[in-house]
């Protein structure tokens, strides 16, 4: 029977989070269409890939090479296309991460098929249904897939990752090429954000600040709160990075990073559109703001209205006496 084939990412010879996330969406996918999950990934020899059966795949194909080390457009797209080609797939389903983005477009060319991309919800009865934001979030368009196979994208952290153990056989192969000669485009260093913090795209809580901030000196309040947390990143709106308080990777919005956490914390942003376009589906929004009429209230689950810098400082103390840290 068809099944579905989990695209996972490592890095560092590590699966990233959002690897659990996909075979999660795949597993969801399969016991709607049928067919079992299998995954493939793709990079240096030595990944260690021992949670894949805990979260449901049953086969999993480990495509390696020295040169793999980085995130190599043609030649990963190669090793998924000729998996797919050799087995029988339903769907293909991997992270609209900054890399499921490049790759998922190349997969789908390459096998002249359907491409659904940053999916927040896949319906899978009989046939399959991807709901995904449009608009910077102001509409979601609902797709019916009508030829498969079929390559999905799921947004991260949309598809909260949930333990399904299975026995899983693992194949490894030793791609015949790295980034030879041939290829046109090839990943050469990927520069690390400088600070030892949380990736705001892949933490389960961001913290971000806006001008309301008033200078880059008083996001050491916001970075107080993201300790709290613990397992917490920050966030910035653009004009806060454009006026050099954040660096760039900080960034939330329609030119910035897009983030599903499980709580956002928005403070001193007003919620312009381009912003609400990075966070809108995060799962539970709260925002400080002195204006009570700030577009941000309108997304927000609960909103603070208030001066930051009286409502801050208390926030994080109540979060350190919750959390006891
Ligand atoms: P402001 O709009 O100035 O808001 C500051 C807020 O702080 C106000 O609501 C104010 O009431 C509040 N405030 C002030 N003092 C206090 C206080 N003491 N206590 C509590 N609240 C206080 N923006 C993004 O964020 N991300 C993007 O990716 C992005 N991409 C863009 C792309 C394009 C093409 C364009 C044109 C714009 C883009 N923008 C983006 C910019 C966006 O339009 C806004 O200008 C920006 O988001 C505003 O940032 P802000 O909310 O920090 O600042």
């Amino acid at each position: 029977m068809p099944g579905v084939l989990a695209v996972l990412e490592q890095r560092d010879g590590a699966l990233k989070k959002v690897s659990h996330e996909v075979l999660t969406a795949a597993c969801g996918l399969a016991s709607g269409i049928g067919g079992a999950v299998e995954a493939i990934v793709v990079g240096p020899p030595g990944i260690d890939t021992d949670s894949v059966g805990a979260f449901g795949g049953e086969k999993l194909f480990v495509v390696t090479h020295e040169d793999f080390k980085l995130y190599q457009p043609e030649p990963y797209a190669a090793a998924v296309v000729e998996r797919v080609k050799s087995g029988d797939y339903t769907a293909v389903v991997l992270g609209a991460t900054a890399m499921g983005k490049d790759l998922g477009p190349r997969i789908a060319a390459r096998l002249a098929c359907p491409l659904a991309a940053d999916a927040t919800a896949i319906e899978a009865n009989g046939g399959i249904k991807v709901t995904r934001p449009l608009y910077s979030g102001k509409a979601l368009s609902e797709l019916t897939i009508t030829s498969t196979p079929c390559v999905i994208s799921v947004r991260p952290n949309t598809f909260t990752a949930k333990e399904n153990a299975r026995e899983v056989s693992v194949e490894v192969i030793q791609a015949p090429d790295g980034p030879n000669a041939a290829v046109r485009a090839r990943t050469v260093v990927v520069k690390e954000p400088e600070t030892a913090r949380l990736d705001v795209a892949e933490a389960a809580v961001v913290v971000s600040g806006g001008r309301g901030l008033k200078e880059s000196e008083n996001f050491k309040l916001v970075e107080d709160l993201v300790d709290a947390f613990g397992n917490a990143a920050v966030g910035a709106s653009r004009a806060v990075v454009d006026a050099g308080w954040r660096p760039h990777s900080d960034q939330v919005g329609q030119t910035g990073k897009t983030v599903s956490p499980q709580l956002y914390v928005a403070i001193g942003i007003s919620g312009a559109i381009q912003h609400l376009a990075g966070m809108r589906t995060s799962r539970v929004i709260v925002a400080i703001n002195k204006d009570k009429e700030a577009p941000i209230f309108k997304v927000a689950d609960y909103g603070i209205v208030g001066d930051l810098f009286e409502i801050l400082p208390r926030l994080t103390e109540e979060v350190i006496k919750a959390r006891g840290t």
